[in-house]
């Protein structure tokens, strides 16, 4: 077993509006707390949290309380926050949507939660009328939070009517030890699950979190990563809301939009997923902006190579740092600490954050993998367990049972090493990983070395099967530009610098990676591509 080098911290029993705004001080309520990117338009701390008791003060009118799941199918803009808290503060539950679903996909989960209101945006609002009619949701349950028109609102209440009520926020007493938060993991590996989080899971994660993100009143933080996911949820809605530094959110990923607000706002915090990093370190529009202002650029969700964390390093001339976790985990079980001073190689996760105990358990055997005196250990399966750890899968006990262990540990499906000095480096999932005569590859890795090419914007690995049904390496690549580049010249680059098992066995040249709102790559798409293409 083996913990955080820090020391535990204090993770209070208490409320997540209780904890992030509950100390606000007279100084603190002018401060800006939200820009709306699109438009420049400002909230400030103590308009946020005004907001906020209006929205629970008008849920509890509506008889909403503990016993009530909310569905929030929003982009990220600054009244996201005046829901996602206001619902909380209300002692309700809500479950945040991808705002890439289709109207299917959003029935489900509201289904699937037993959502029973849905709050959107007029641009959303058909795509939610069909979702909350399959889902059995009242139109006058759906609440269009920039229908201050009746126009655009069509006959659904909206946040103007709410904050106009002004009622005042309800006294009741919260568990925080219950379900408060059900975000859907990002459906990697299969159908994404609901996590149940509880209010305590979210406090837990942003006290453990702070110690090592840092982030101060003076930054400025850049929203880009999605509210809905667990990533962007707790380290910008909650992280960053709480250490009172001023949030622009964008509602969507554009580079040149992203590259201009980080420019026109003196961004000095980006919290970011590997394909930005991959954008940040190789597109030609990055040169066009003034990107002086940050400080510190921060990348989780998939992993992210040393090599591109480096060259988006030097590039921006910041502090390039890279955590890991998932929703299961409310999302941060480790990162490398903002005040390392390049100690930590940019490979590695870093540390284990505070009061987390982890174990690595062999691939094969599932015995546990000790933690050598000096160098690094045998890759193994990382099982995490803390106060982030989510009380369980919705409505899936059996998922549920199979993934925590009588201990409490939760098994992340990922490989790992530790090092003597506790630094964990992730190798790649466990489902991911290709298996060829008894070798295994990390397609990671490939993607990795395969970004290094000059000639490659971007890349992703998947194990295809040959006839004589081994698993080989197979590479989607998109030319830089107008490059010239084939088959052979991305397979003998490849060959030159790996073990021949490793080597890439066949090259499909693609416009675009398929990626996830989240980040990741969806293999899952190029998987089924490749299974529907016919047989050369
Ligand atoms: P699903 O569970 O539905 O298949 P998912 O696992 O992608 O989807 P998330 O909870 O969003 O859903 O992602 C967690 C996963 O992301 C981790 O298990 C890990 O595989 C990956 N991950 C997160 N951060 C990193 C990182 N820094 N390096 C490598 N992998 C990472
Ligand atoms: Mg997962």
């Amino acid at each position: 077993m083996f913990t955080s080098p820090y020391a535990d911290v204090e993770i209070p029993e208490t409320t997540l509006y209780e904890y992030l705004f509950g100390g606000l001080s007279i100084d603190d309520l002018d401060r800006v707390a939200l820009v709306d990117g699109a438009s420049g338009e400002e909230t400030s701390y103590g308009k946020l949290v005004g907001q906020i008791d209006a929205t629970a003060g008008w849920l509890a009118e509506q008889g909403v309380g503990p016993d009530t799941m909310l569905g929030l199918f929003c982009p990220n803009i600054p009244a996201f926050a005046v829901v996602f808290h206001g619902t909380l503060r209300a002692g309700a539950a809500i479950t945040t949507v991808n705002a890439l679903y289709t109207a299917e996909e959003v029935g489900r989960q509201l289904a699937d939660s037993g959502a029973t209101w849905l709050f959107t945006i007029s641009p959303f609002l058909k795509r939610a009328e069909a979702a909350a009619q399959a889902a059995g949701i009242p139109a006058g349950r759906i609440v269009v939070l920039d229908g201050g028109d009746p126009a655009v609102a069509a006959g659904h209440p909206s946040l103007t009517d709410v904050l106009q009520a002004g009622l005042p926020a309800p006294r009741l007493s919260v568990d925080p030890h219950a379900a408060a938060v059900v975000p859907y993991s990002s459906g990697t590996s299969g159908t994404p699950k609901g996590v149940m989080l509880s209010q305590y899971n979210l406090v837990a994660n942003v006290a453990q979190a702070r110690a090592f993100f840092r982030v101060t009143p003076d930054d400025v933080v850049l929203a880009v990563l999605p509210f809905f996911h667990i990533y962007g949820l707790t380290v910008l809605l909650n992280l960053a809301l709480g250490e009172r530094a001023r949030l622009v959110t964008m509602p969507k990923f554009d580079l040149a939009e992203f590259l201009r607000i980080t420019q026109d706002h003196r961004c000095t915090y980006l919290f970011i997923a590997p394909p930005i990093a991959v954008a940040l370190a190789k597109h030609p529009l990055v040169d066009r902006y003034d990107l002086s202002s940050v400080r510190v650029v921060l990348s989780g969700a998939a992993p992210l190579d040393g090599g591109l964390g480096h060259a988006v390093a030097s590039r921006l001339g910041c502090t390039v740092l890279q955590g890991y976790g998932m929703t299961e985990l409310s999302p941060v079980s480790h990162a490398i600490p903002r005040d390392d001073s390049g100690n930590i190689p940019l490979d590695s996760v870093g540390y284990t954050v505070p009061n987390t105990q982890c174990k690595l358990l062999d691939i094969a055997t599932d015995e546990e993998i000790e933690v050598p005196a000096e160098g690094a250990s045998a890759p193994g399966q990382l099982l995490v367990r803390g106060p982030q750890v989510m009380l369980g899968y919705l409505n899936r006990p059996d998922a549920t049972a199979a993934m925590i262990d009588p201990d409490g540990f939760l098994r992340t499906g990922d490989i790992a090493t530790v090092t003597a000095d506790g630094v964990v480096t992730i190798v790649d999932r466990l489902k991911e990983l290709i298996k060829y005569k008894g070798y295994q590859i990390a397609p990671a890795e490939l993607e990795a070395l395969l970004l290094t090419h000059p000639r490659i914007a971007d890349a992703a690995v998947i194990g295809v099967r040959t006839d004589d049904r081994e698993e080989v390496p197979k590479a989607f690549v998109v030319r830089q530009g107008a490059a010239e580049l084939g088959d052979d010249d991305v397979m003998e680059f490849v060959a030159a610098r790996v073990a021949p098992f490793k080597r890439i066995r066949s090259v499909e040249f693609v416009e675009v990676i398929p990626k996830s709102a989240s980040g990741k790559i969806l293999r899952r798409e190029l998987r089924a591509r490749t299974a529907a293409a016919p047989k050369a």
